[in-house]
């Protein structure tokens, strides 16, 4: 029997690689809804090849032109904010949330309101929302599948065991394109070369933050809420040939390790096939081939965005959302040309310094503080 998918951020990196194993397993799937941001070609193409019934744009003024690529097609079409979460919140088996940043946090609410299970790859909606997001998965009974490939490792890690067993969690980290690079090169570092990632091929955001390392720190948090063991239990540790994707240590004195490929596609075939297994075209791994695996501590000074992940969890209420805001308009920032790579993680230390605000209780207290974060970060840029 075929499951029903909504794949929201359709047109990315994860939404392709979401549709390459749906397009290798036809039969199994059925397609809700696609979405993109402003993508229209692209979205009215896979809406057409994987005959969706909805196809959504989420910047509006795109819509014209997205009801033009579909006319006579019987997709329907529709756009704006309200219609994401409208096309998520429409009941399916499983919805991909690949929206990148904090734009999809409301899509992701929809879908967990609507008590589904949610395959996770927008990290910036669990870290901007943490408490918010997960009190609505237990009250909705929704069912959160983790596609971050540390995350998924993780989850796999502890398949069978109790949480109360873990005595710690490991994150690996590539350590991203800059990882040898010192301080003066590091502040030379252009967009090109920061979006150049060793082992992984992703969108433009995640890649620049991978070199920054705030990739990691986001991982960090988005790990204290999906597997709540206690920030001391959880440590992020360097390891450049992204083979093992994270660790679990149990209080007997076991770890265990999830390894696989670079390749989005097994995290993403663990939740599309969750409880169960499906084929990937991937090649085993050869570690015969590999060689050797290696680990080393992570340098804060080099990189401080893992630091100040540390500490805007360790605050807690409202210090994420308000860190993942600043980095969004300090990445986009940097993506424009307008500041240096090591601005990044300065604008948002002196974000956090700047702006505090209550803890937020509801989705809209997050988009509040979200928004007043990213106002603040702005006047950084203009008094740069
Ligand atoms: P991409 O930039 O490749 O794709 C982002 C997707 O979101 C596109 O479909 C884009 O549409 C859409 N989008 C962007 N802005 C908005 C908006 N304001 N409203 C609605 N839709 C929007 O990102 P990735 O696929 O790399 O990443 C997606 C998420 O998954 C991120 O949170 C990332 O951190 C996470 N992730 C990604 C991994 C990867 O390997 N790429 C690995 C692990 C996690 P359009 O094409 O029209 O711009």
């Amino acid at each position: 029997m075929s499951r029903s998918i909504t794949i929201l951020g359709a047109t990315g990196s994860v939404g392709a690689s979401t549709l390459d194993l749906i397009r290798r397993n036809r039969a199994d799937w059925q397609v809700e809804a696609l979405t993109a941001n402003c993508s229209v070609n692209e979205l009215a193409k896979l809406a057409l090849e994987f005959d969706a019934k909805l196809a959504v744009v989420g910047d509006e003024s795109h819509l014209p032109e997205l009801r033009n690529a579909l006319a006579g097609s019987g997709v329907e079409v529709d756009g704006g904010a309200d219609a994401l979460c409208a096309a998520a919140a429409r009941p399916v088996d499983l919805t991909m949330a690949a929206i990148v940043g904090c734009a999809g946090l409301g899509p992701v609410m929809a879908a967990i309101e609507r008590g589904g299970t949610v395959a996770l790859a927008n990290k910036e909606a669990l870290v901007s929302a943490g408490e918010v997001m997960t009190a609505a998965v237990a009250r909705h009974r929704a069912t959160l599948l983790p596609v971050d490939s540390e995350h998924n490792a993780i989850f796999q890690c502890l398949t069978g065991n109790r949480l109360s067993d873990v005595s710690r969690i490991t994150l690996t980290a590539s350590g991203g394109p800059f990882r040898e690079w010192n301080a003066e090169q590091l502040a030379t570092a252009t967009p090109a070369q920061a979006v150049a990632h060793p082992n992984w091929d992703m969108g433009a955001k995640i890649s620049v933050d991978s070199a920054t390392m705030m990739n990691k720190g986001l991982e960090y948090i988005e790990a204290h809420y999906l597997f709540p063991v206690g920030l001391d239990a959880l440590r992020i540790i360097i390891h450049p040939q992204s083979v093992i994707h994270s660790m679990v240590e149990y209080r007997d004195g076991s770890t265990l390790a999830q390894l696989g490929p670079s390749d989005m596609r097994v995290p993403i075939a663990s939740c599309l096939a969750w409880p169960q297994r499906m084929n990937t075209p991937l090649q085993p791994l050869d570690l015969a081939g590999i060689g050797n695996l290696s680990f080393f501590a992570p340098d804060e000074t080099r990189f401080p965005a893992t630091r100040l992940c540390r500490d805007a969890i360790a605050e807690g209420g409202a210090a994420p959302a308000v860190l993942n805001a600043a980095n969004e308009v300090a990445v986009a920032a940097f993506l424009a040309g307008q500041i240096g790579f090591t601005r990044i993680p300065a604008m948002v230390e002196e974000t956090l310094l700047r702006y505090s605000a209550p803890p937020p209780a509801t989705l809209e207290d997050v988009l509040a503080v979200d928004g007043e974060a990213r106002a603040r970060a702005e006047q950084l840029l203009e008094h740069a």
